[in-house]
């Protein structure tokens, strides 16, 4: 049996399901690239986390969208549980507040019959107000979805590198593809900021710039990714009421609407706004009081009552990697051989990240006449950090007894202690991850995620992170560059070379 050499480019969602998939078999050497410093740092980071049902994809239109956005909601049944990724299944109600929007919202019934979506169906006053108490008082009536749910999307991806790492599959982070390199019609591999990766095969799974990786091959020279941005509101935890289905406007012919969603760690998320940008505009994830306006006002046709402005906690924008003629771009390629684009993967790319991967490997193995053998010793399980939060105080006490160090809480708001810390840099170490940064543990730990948005446990993690790795607190990365406790004398200090206090706290 010939064993491919596999390069996905990219750690998003996307990369991640297809590396997952691909570790099942006995027929491939996975290598997933990624840019950045961690995981799952890409559109998979900041969208609005639901798991759709599959009733707003027109088959017709866009069949592919919507056969694997129905059978990815089906797979993350599994993948959350096997994983143990933060999901819930609340289902979804798209409000309409008018006799238009009613009948624009009638017509997804008729999709969800042609998709295969099961229980999809109107529901008006009473029931309605009984599915949702904290529903508007505009609100005529809704299309409930029952399928729907709401996951940990960052944790989701870094649940599953876990798990295809353990399964065999290699992570080279910090490494940037910057050229792909084809002899005789056929890949050879990557070259990277860190070198040459060789490969049989190469999955381009890069996100908002799969269509610059897809020029370097020399293939879909006509196709452009547009970011499309959404700003979204984010409240704190400690706010009554909070929606219990997911809630969203009508879509338009450019989004799903405008959501007011608890997210699974129980803060109110309300968003997002759709604005096409620039094609070099990636990386602008600014957010515009015209955006977070637009997003309060829309939310208040959703909610009876609103919380307060004075309770968010943070605005972010995330950036969808929008195809030209919305299609997902999904091919294996003959010329050159090997190369396969998975591009242009916008919404709902997270609920069918699994069946994309799916049909992705199916892909690969019929254009390049590959015989799939299961590994026998495939382990589809990964398990959680162990947290301190939601536990009983008898649970906590016999977690202390075992290791003091759940006992040193770094973070109040959401109850992180050092062990949880100390656990978390080990787990990114074990998956190949070279720099620990705060935001990578802030994603796994939630420190940073809570009321005080980090001011409080900010050098708390960076102190364990310092002592683990021995390296002094100015030295300890926040996303990209140094973070340094009370950074400024530091930094001044250590540039015109004296000793100070706060390096040996
Ligand atoms: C505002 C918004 C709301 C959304 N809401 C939902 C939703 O509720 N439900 C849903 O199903 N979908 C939703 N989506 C869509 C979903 O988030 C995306 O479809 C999905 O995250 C795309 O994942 P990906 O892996 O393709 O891309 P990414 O997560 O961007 O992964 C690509 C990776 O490639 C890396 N990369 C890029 N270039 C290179 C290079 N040259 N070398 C190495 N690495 C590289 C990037 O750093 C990145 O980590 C939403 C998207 C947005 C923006």
């Amino acid at each position: 049996m010939k064993k491919f050499r596999v390069v996905i480019i990219g750690a998003g969602i996307v990369g991640a399901s297809i590396a997952r998939i691909l570790s099942m078999y006995e027929n491939f050497d996975v290598v997933i690239v990624e840019k950045e410093p961690d995981v799952g740092w890409g559109v998979s980071k900041a969208n609005t986390s639901i798991i759709h049902p599959g009733h707003e994809e027109d088959p017709n239109k866009y069949p592919l969208r919507a056969k694997l956005c129905v059978k990815g909601n089906q797979m993350w049944r599994t993948w959350a549980e096997e994983l143990e990724i933060p999901v819930k299944w609340p289902g979804e109600l798209m409000v309409f507040t008018n006799e238009d929007e009613e009948k624009q919202a009638r017509e997804y019934i008729k999709l969800a019959q042609l998709n295969g979506v099961p229980g999809v169906r109107v529901v008006y006053g009473e029931e309605l107000r009984f599915l949702e108490p904290s529903i508007g008082d505009d609100a005529k009536g809704a299309v409930y979805a029952p399928t729907a749910g709401v996951i940990s999307p960052f944790e989701a991806v870094i649940a599953i590198v876990e798990n295809a790492v353990e399964n065999g599959a290699k992570l080279l982070t910090e490494a940037e593809v910057t050229g792909i390199r084809v002899y005789n019609s056929t890949v050879k591999g990557v070259e990277t900021t860190q070198g040459f990766v060789e490969a049989d095969i190469v999955i381009n799974a890069a996100g908002l710039y799969a269509d610059k990786i897809s020029h370097l091959a020399g293939v879909e020279l006509d196709f452009y990714i547009r970011p499309r941005k959404g700003e979204y509101i984010l409240f704190d935890e400690n706010i009554e009421p909070k929606p219990l289905k997911i809630l969203h406007t009508v879509p338009t012919h450019i989004t799903k609407g405008v959501y007011a969603i608890t997210t699974v760690h129980g803060n109110v998320l309300i968003g997002p706004t759709a604005e096409d940008l620039p094609l070099e505009a990636r990386d602008d994830a600014s957010t515009s009081v015209k955006g977070l306006d637009y997003v309060y006002r829309e939310a208040t046709k959703l909610l009876k009552k609103l919380p307060p402005k004075s309770k968010i906690i943070r605005t972010f924008a995330g950036l969808r990697p929008e195809p030209p003629n919305g299609q997902w771009l999904i091919k294996a390629y003959s010329n050159p051989w090997g190369f396969v684009n998975v591009a242009g993967i916008r919404s709902p790319g997270l609920t069918a990240a699994p069946a994309i991967a799916e049909y992705v490997v199916e892909l690969v193995a019929n254009t390049y006449d590959v015989k799939l053998i299961r590994k026998g010793s495939w382990n589809p399980y990964r398990h959680d950090i162990t947290r301190l939060s939601g536990k009983s105080l008898s649970e906590i006490d016999d977690l202390i007894r075992k290791n003091p160090d759940y006992g040193e809480i770094v973070c109040y708001c959401k109850m992180v202690s050092k062990a949880e810390v100390l656990e978390a840099i080990d787990r990114m170490m074990k998956i190949g991850i070279k720099t620990i940064t705060l935001d990578g543990l802030k994603f796994r730990i939630y420190t940073g995620f809570g009321k005080c948005q980090g001011s409080f446990c900010r050098w708390r993690v960076a102190k364990v992170v310092s002592d683990k790795l021995s390296i002094p607190y100015y030295d300890v990365v926040v996303k990209k560059s140094s973070y340094g406790i009370g950074e400024i004398k530091i930094l001044w200090s250590k540039k015109v070379g004296e000793e100070n206090e706060v390096s040996k706290v």
